[in-house]
């Protein structure tokens, strides 16, 4: 909504959360493509296809120390009838012996991972064989492809391994290594600058002075970004002064993808955000249908996305989870959100406003959550709590018993 249609209201003008939703998604900007390093892979979301160069294996393997043999020749052995079979020779790893044929009652030892030899379908494990001279005896049946993976088994060259929008593992970079793909493409990490804003703050380092807080919206805001695949540019504490604002934005802009203020988000004659940014760019929301967080302002000046977050700690940090993430799983290209949740029975009844999303902070304890009320100034309920549950706008609260998704921290 643009500010300028409500321009003498002193009340926030509230949207649903998925319109805030969609119109944040809407302004982020464009994926940026960059390559990295596969061992320096995981974590980043992966940004086009990845096909096998090759198959994997590339040829038929063993899975076991034993021998290589023809399953037909160890038909109906056991300890007390083994089969006796003529050893030919070993397998060597890393290259492949024309000369080793397998022929009827013939074998020849295969270490884990070698190359099945011209002749052999299976592999008995050593434990069930016995070596008496060259005669070699096999005291288990194993049947055609037992103990062995077969070439192409695993990956198929060609084969796409992976779809672009997945946050890669480490086991993912051991699969793109093994399918050549030394570089990989992912989404370049979007730069992130935060920006806290108010009279009253002070940093980590300074004492506290009568009627000053510490800065703790930053170190929150830049560390969940990290976490999230971002990189957090930090500028500082800025006084409720339109000159100050001016001149912070000015520097953020040019070095960031996305802005992110603190503080200031509201309607008061201090609060400085939505004035800054609609005098330079444009405001698309005032007012979110969210709480914690009503006071949220989404906009955008020179194609750059600049969100003003409510001062409170807690606030900011939901309006972060419910707003600003899905902005930068667009970014990113990410198909789901890096989120971690569990279901839950909740403890007791939890009373909700009808008209918005309400995130309550909840304990989780052997699958029960617990709710934590508390003022929505205070800090310490967000390190007690193990997570965030959401009541959506439609409902009047949630029972007690009912079961309940815990967006975990
Ligand atoms: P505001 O949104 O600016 O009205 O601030 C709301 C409340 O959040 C006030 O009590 C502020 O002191 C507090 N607050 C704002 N920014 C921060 C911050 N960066 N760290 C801790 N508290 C803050
Ligand atoms: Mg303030």
């Amino acid at each position: 909504m643009p500010a300028g249609l409500f321009p003498m209201s002193r009340f926030l003008h509230v949207v649903a959360v998925a319109d805030a939703v969609s119109a944040a998604v809407k302004i982020a900007p464009a994926t940026v493509v960059e390559m990295v390093p596969v061992e320096q892979s995981a974590g980043r979301v992966l940004a086009a296809p990845v096909v096998a160069d090759t198959d994997i294996p590339g040829f038929d393997r063993s899975v076991v120390d034993g021998y290589a043999v023809r399953s037909l020749d160890t038909t109906g052995s056991g300890d007390a009838s083994p089969s006796l079979l003529r050893s030919v020779g070993r397998v060597a790893m890393g290259t492949r012996d024309e000369k080793l044929v397998i022929r009827d009652s013939e074998c020849a030892y295969i270490p884990t991972g070698g190359i099945l030899p011209e002749g052999a379908d299976a592999a008995v494990m050593v434990e069930y064989t016995e070596e008496a001279g060259d005669t070699i005896l096999i005291k288990k049946p194993v049947s055609h492809g037992e103990n062995v993976l077969l070439r192409d088994e695993d990956f198929r060259k060609g084969e796409t391994v992976f779809l672009p929008g997945r946050r890669l593992t480490p086991q993912d970079a051991g699969v793109l290594a093994a399918c050549g793909c030394a570089k990989v493409p992912v989404a370049r990490k979007p730069v992130v600058g935060v920006i806290s804003t108010g009279n009253e703050l002070v940093p980590v380092t300074a004492s506290p002075g009568p009627g000053q807080v510490r800065d703790a919206n930053a170190p929150m805001l830049a560390a969940w970004l990290s976490e999230y695949g971002c990189i957090p540019r930090l500028y500082g504490i800025v006084r409720d002064e339109r000159e100050a604002f001016e001149a912070v934005i000015a520097s953020a802009l040019p070095e960031c993808d996305v802005v992110l203020l603190s503080g200031g988000s509201s309607k008061d004659d201090r609060d400085m955000t939505a004035g800054v940014i609609a005098g330079r760019g444009e405001v698309l929301i005032h007012g979110i249908a969210i709480a914690p967080g009503k006071p949220t302002i989404i906009g955008r000046i020179k194609e750059k996305p600049v969100f003003g977050l409510p001062g409170h700690p807690a606030s900011a940090f939901v309006v972060l989870i419910a707003i600003v993430r899905p902005l930068l799983d667009t970014m990113l290209g990410q198909k789901k959100p890096l989120l971690r949740t569990v279901k839950a029975t909740l403890r007791e009844n939890i009373p909700s406003q009808r008209g918005r999303e309400e995130y309550v902070r909840v304990r989780v304890e052997d699958g029960i959550a617990t709710p934590l009320f508390g003022k929505s100034g205070l800090l310490n309920t967000l390190v007690k709590s193990d997570g965030l549950i959401c009541i959506p706008a439609g409902y009047e609260g949630l029972e007690k018993g009912s079961t309940v998704e815990v967006i975990l921290w």
